[in-house]
């Protein structure tokens, strides 16, 4: 068996990392995700439907049994009285920042990663200014979105929420399903 010089291999896997947000990209809102989730109930909205298919669930006990407390917009069990947000476990667990901050920038690192430009658009400083957050704020932001966004195969939580569109590779009638 002919070994695969390191080059080539850390050639393919970039390669394939870029094909990943590709697919991702190519699955964003038609119109751009400021345009789908005008506002954050809207976000609110989707994230939970993505987060919990089969309704909500008690992040504590798994109750079905929760009610919504609007003045708190928190979510209390009533097995175990569990207060809790629906980002409370996930990658925007106590973030002080407004979802739809998170859909925005999750889109915007989709995009830049698309569109290879990662470096330029993705700066700290410069996504702090275009958010009016703190710096260790938008450096949080970034860092935790990217690794929810990695996660396979279409990103972890947000990922999931922004992505509305059907994955790119099912849409080909010309090609088969085992392929
Ligand atoms: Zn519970």
């Amino acid at each position: 068996m002919t070994r695969i010089p390191k080059w080539i291999q850390r050639k393919e896997a970039n390669k394939l990392e870029y094909i990943r947000w590709m697919e991702m990209f190519l699955m964003l809102p038609e119109g751009g995700v400021r345009a789908a989730f005008p506002n954050t109930h809207s976000c609110r909205v989707r994230f939970t439907a993505v987060r919990w298919p089969d309704g909500i669930e008690c992040v504590r006990c798994g109750g079905r049994d929760v009610a919504f407390l609007e003045k708190w917009t928190l979510y209390q069990c009533r097995k175990c009285r569990k207060q809790f947000s629906i980002t409370a476990g996930s990658v925007a667990h106590r973030s002080r920042l407004d979802l739809r901050m998170w859909f925005i920038a999750a889109e915007e690192i989709i995009s830049a990663h698309a569109n290879r430009n990662e470096d330029v658009r993705l700066h700290g400083h410069s996504m702090a200014k275009r958010y009016g957050i703190s710096y260790p704020a938008a450096h949080r932001l970034k860092t935790a979105l990217i690794k929810d966004l990695s996660q396979q195969p279409a990103g972890g939580l947000m990922g999931a929420s922004v992505c509305v569109q059907e994955r790119p590779l099912s849409r080909d009638p010309n090609r088969s399903p085992q392929e």
